[in-house]
């Protein structure tokens, strides 16, 4: 039987003890208290409740943190790390593995190594509570990378004292005798007595499944008993020194099991008769039904058979025994034989049946909670699946989102910005302007009689001379300005920073350039102008009137003959 660890290692044993450990004493005003508390206080608090022993109100405060509306992503992993411990305890294992491997998804990501070290403890021991060893054995060996990653000895000091027990319940004590020596020898260098304590006991723990392996095996155990025997008697001693009756009694139950398979049959009464005094006087009742077991195996050991019968028959009636499948087929496995060495064949095969059903049940609940167990593993792998996709799927519909206002914000014959990317842009360059106190010009350039050259040279050649006004728009324009197509032959530029003398300087170049335009390279004889209107925004000016102005400059210049410059006076 190994310690339950009650600090915030995570750490904790045996399932059958978590379970009187955890229904002690139910404050039911924490109700209205939390109504009022913040994320943070809850969690400190379920924390609390943990260090305690109070997983059954540790673990309500983690839920409720879970079922607020606004948490973070590390207050939720924080809250599913406190439910992994508590549900553990509870003996929930497959609600404790989902919820640990969800908060590990958090820790990995954020690198917060001691935590990760502790959490994989945790998990390692719901799996070896559910017989699931492949993965526990998964968990312990990550346990120990962490720890040893952080550098921090207490951290794996627990990973290897787990992977002992892991390497125990796998069929290789003797790996688990190595690994809890090493951790032994950790723990002598630490000043943590609950260590101390966990080190002692569960090595003597380790030994005594060693000895019991060697006898199976015909070998003598008495070097592994005597070992443990040593072991467990230290961890007596240092429970009683620390006043920790619970790791006592635990402790005391392990030294009767060593003295029993060594045949010290009258310290073993007397141990057992410790034990149980502790475990009553403080209401475990679970060490207290295992030590009454402890007590009929000894009776029966000395070879009074139907002392030790009446003893278990009667622990059999007791209805605290009903529910623990294990206790009950270990009284069953001892009535059978003692039954069947004493001639009575027919209880003797009553019990035997019993034996069957019970390990059949056994079976059958340790298959149900492993594919319950497995079946939420590969919930939380659909999950990280889904998520991902999700991710993918947000980022390409970004990458569409862009793509697609690029292309709308582009007009696809020359690639100019359009109007609607003028939308965007005027207001920052505007912006921008008065900001720095710099002049702004706008100057509306429309071709001169473009219909003329579409219905003399076909609508072709108008789109090629189109892109070929775009790319002397560009040369006009420096990388501050802007120059877009309005639409049909209609183009703006807006000159950053220009007063409209300037502008018009600009314009004029503009206008001899496409007058020099090879233009007779599209059509015969084609020849193409345009004509332009400038205006420089005003102080307090709208945009539109702004534009309105260049508008006005431009129609001035058609009907001054096209081909020229007009400047609106303002
Ligand atoms: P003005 O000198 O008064 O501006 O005469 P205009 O012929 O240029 O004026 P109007 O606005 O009447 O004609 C513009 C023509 O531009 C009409 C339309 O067919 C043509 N146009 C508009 N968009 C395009 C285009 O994308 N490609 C081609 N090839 N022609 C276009
Ligand atoms: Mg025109
Ligand atoms: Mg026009």
């Amino acid at each position: 039987m190994r310690e339950i660890s009650s600090s915030s290692d995570g750490s904790p044993g045996a399932s059958a003890l978590v379970v009187c450990v955890a229904t002690r004493a139910t404050d039911t005003s924490n109700f209205f208290i939390r109504a009022t508390m913040s994320v943070a206080e809850t969690l400190a608090e379920s924390e609390r409740f943990g260090v305690e022993g109070r997983h059954r109100e540790g673990a309500e405060q983690a839920d409720a943190v879970l079922a607020r509306a606004k948490i973070t992503r590390a207050q939720q992993a924080h809250a599913r790390e406190l439910l992994a411990l508590h549900r553990l305890r509870l003996g929930d294992f497959a609600a404790s593995v989902q919820n640990g491997l969800l908060a590990l998804e958090f820790l990995t990501v954020n690198g917060d190594l001691p935590r990760q070290s502790k959490l994989h403890c945790t998990l390692a021991l719901a799996y070896h509570e559910t017989a699931l060893n492949e993965p526990a054995l998964h968990h312990v060996l990550a346990a120990l990378e962490a720890a040893r990653a952080c550098g921090s000895y207490s951290a794996e000091f627990w990973a290897l004292s787990r992977s002992a027990m892991v390497h125990e319940v796998m069929g290789d004590p003797q790996r688990g005798v190595e690994l809890g020596c090493k951790a032994f020898d950790l723990a002598r260098s630490l000043d943590d007595p609950e260590i101390a304590f966990a080190a002692s006991n569960n090595l003597g723990d380790t030994y005594l499944e060693v000895a019991k392996n060697q006898r199976l095996a015909g070998l003598d155990p008495v070097a592994a008993l005597t070992a443990g025997l040593s072991h467990v008697r230290e961890a007596v001693s240092l429970a009683q020194a620390q006043g920790h009756s619970f790791y006592e009694s635990l402790a005391r139950t392990n030294l009767v099991s060593l003295l029993i398979e060594l045949g010290q049959f009258a310290e073993g009464r007397e141990q057992v008769a410790r034990a149980t005094k502790l475990a009553r006087d403080n209401g475990y009742r679970n060490v207290e039904i295992n030590n009454d077991a402890q007590l009929a195996a000894i009776v029966r050991a000395e070879g009074n058979l139907d002392e030790a019968t009446a003893m278990m028959d009667a622990q059999l009636e007791d209805p605290s025994s009903e529910g623990d499948l294990e206790l009950l087929a270990t009284l069953h496995r001892a009535l059978f034989e003692m039954h069947k060495a004493s001639g009575r064949f027919e209880p003797a095969l009553q019990h035997y049946e019993k034996l069957h059903e019970l390990t059949f049940q056994m079976t059958q609940q340790t298959a149900g909670l492993q594919a319950r167990m497995l079946i939420n593993t590969i919930e939380i792998e659909q999950a990280r699946h889904e998520a991902a996709r999700a991710r993918f799927e947000a980022q390409m519909e970004r990458i569409r989102a862009d793509e697609f206002s690029t292309e709308a914000k582009t007009d696809p014959l020359t690639l100019l910005p359009n109007r609607r990317a003028l939308d965007g842009a005027l207001p920052v360059m505007i912006a921008q302007a008065r900001d720095a106190d710099e002049p702004l010009c706008a100057a509306m350039i429309d071709f001169d009689n473009f219909k003329l050259v579409n219905d003399t040279f076909g609508h072709g050649v108008g789109d090629q001379v189109l892109v070929a006004m775009s790319a002397m728009l560009r040369e006009v324009t420096r990388e501050t300005d802007l120059a877009v197509r309005m639409g049909g032959e209609e183009f703006l530029l807006v000159f950053a920073d220009t007063r409209r003398d300037q502008a018009a300087r600009a314009c004029e170049r503009l206008l001899a350039s496409v007058r020099a335009y090879p233009w007779s390279s599209l059509g015969v004889d084609l020849t193409c102008t345009v004509s332009v209107g400038i205006s420089q925004m005003q102080p307090g000016e709208s945009t539109a009137h702004w534009l309105a102005r260049a508008d006005s400059a431009l129609y001035a210049s058609k009907r001054g003959g096209r081909d020229r410059v007009s400047t609106d006076p303002l």
